[in-house]
């Protein structure tokens, strides 16, 4: 079965065309810029890129972009658009309904509409990516596989905040948490790993690129995570802020005269690396400057590994012990400088590294870097977010899609 993984984003199409059972894809790509004058399509097949620009107005047309360049007699992996036999969306927010991936329905549909008050920046695209999926493979079963789902096995005392509880039951504030598809699946790595059944481990996974969250995972299940309502809750970020005393909201619109609006934007677009090292949101930038012996890049690596390791301690106590420790993402595959930092002095845990194995381990390789007879296992897991739609859209569509192969 071919499956095409698509993830939509305001402005741009990430997809990638997946043979299942077999879990392998050979050919992908992203497309940029759309609505904007001169869009930007890289696609790759067999290693190899081909890049193509123009005015792409839409997702609609963004996507038939797509499926031709599925299509080229060169690069293209298809014949025709009926080869396509299911698609698989990533879709950000689940709001409490969705639990795990769905076959997409009318009614589906309409729940990840309403969901787009809780993710009006994410949810409109996503939706847009499967209208318009529907409009051009019509023939195609479509999967939503969710970012909040993972978490969705959340107690209600982690996910509750402690606000007027009508807030709850009025507007759903609450954790919902997000990378959901990513934590997902270096934990079901780890356990492959590690050889031991996912039911009795007990993991904390990091997935740390320019977004950045943890979670907490006992016998397979999310019992909590650093993200909440909105992706800026928790870790510090690229250009997020991750944590911080609400009354500093209030503070600096007075102050500096801002909406609740602009502080909002400072908070997600201005904060994290970017804001406290003043250099850039890009890790490898600011661990280049903190080399290069600029103070604030030092002190921006700092927070930011103070900030996991909190979380770290906080999780340990919440899942009453610790089986594995999991990176994975941009900084958490490659950075062994991070990792470093964010271990050490975790030795009363059971965290300890070999630096040797953590030092060469970058680039997309899994690896467990702990030092050997240390209790805990500290593994890199580079993760695979489109593997696991395709894989869910695979199950989901072979079940309930009526697919006849
Ligand atoms: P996204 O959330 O956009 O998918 P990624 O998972 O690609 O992001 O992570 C991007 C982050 O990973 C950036 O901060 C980047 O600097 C960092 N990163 C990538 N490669 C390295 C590296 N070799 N060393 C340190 N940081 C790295």
């Amino acid at each position: 079965m071919k499956v095409l993984v698509l993830n939509c984003g305001s402005s741009s199409i990430r997809y990638k065309l997946f043979d299942m059972p077999e879990g392998q894809a050979s050919t992908g790509g992203l497309l940029e810029r759309i609505g904007e004058s001169s869009s930007v399509l890289r696609h790759t097949s067999a290693g190899r890129e081909v890049r193509r620009e123009g005015r792409v107005p839409d997702h609609k047309e963004g996507l038939s972009w797509v499926v031709r360049a599925l299509m080229d007699p060169e690069h293209g992996a298809i014949r025709e658009p009926s080869e396509i036999d299911a698609v698989g969306h990533r879709v950000v927010h689940g709001g409490v309904r969705f639990t795990g991936s769905v076959l997409v329905t009318p009614e589906v549909l309409e729940a990840i509409r309403e969901f787009s008050t809780l993710a009006p920046l994410h949810n409109p695209p996503n939706l847009i990516g499967i209208e318009a999926a529907g409009d051009l493979l019509p023939h195609a079963p479509q999967v939503a596989v969710f970012d909040t789902a993972f978490h969705g096995t959340m107690p209600r005392y982690a996910y509750l905040y402690a606000i007027p509880y009508e807030y709850y039951e009025k507007y759903h504030i609450r954790r919902y948490g997000f990378h959901g598809t990513s934590h997902r699946y270096v934990t079901l790595r780890a356990a492959q790993i590690l050889g031991r059944p996912l039911e009795e481990l007990r993991l904390i996974t990091c997935h740390l690129g320019n977004g950045c969250s943890m979670a907490a995972v006992k016998g397979g299940r999310s019992v909590d995570t650093s993200m909440g309502f909105t992706p800026l809750e928790g870790l510090v970020m690229g250009t997020r802020s991750g944590d911080v005393d609400p009354a500093i909201i209030p503070f600096l619109g007075r102050r500096e005269g801002l909406s609740a609006d602009e502080v909002e934007k400072v908070l997600n677009r201005r904060s994290g690396l970017l804001g406290l090292s003043g250099i850039s949101n890009d890790m490898r930038e600011v661990e280049r400057a903190a080399e290069g012996g600029d103070e604030r890049a030092k002190l921006a690596l700092e927070v930011f590994a103070y900030r996991v390791k909190k979380y770290i301690g906080a999780y340990i106590a919440v899942l009453g012990g610790l089986d594995a420790l999991v990176f994975t993402a941009g900084i958490g595959e490659n950075s062994y400088r991070m990792r470093e930092r964010i271990c050490e002095g975790l030795e009363v845990f059971g965290i300890a590294l070999d630096h040797r194995r953590n030092r060469r381990t970058v680039g997309r390789r899994e690896e467990d870097i702990s030092r050997e007879g240390s209790p805990v296992r500290v593994l890199v897991v580079p993760t695979d977010e489109e593997l696991l739609i395709a894989e869910d859209t695979f199950d989901i569509v072979t079940k309930e899609g009526g697919w006849k192969g």
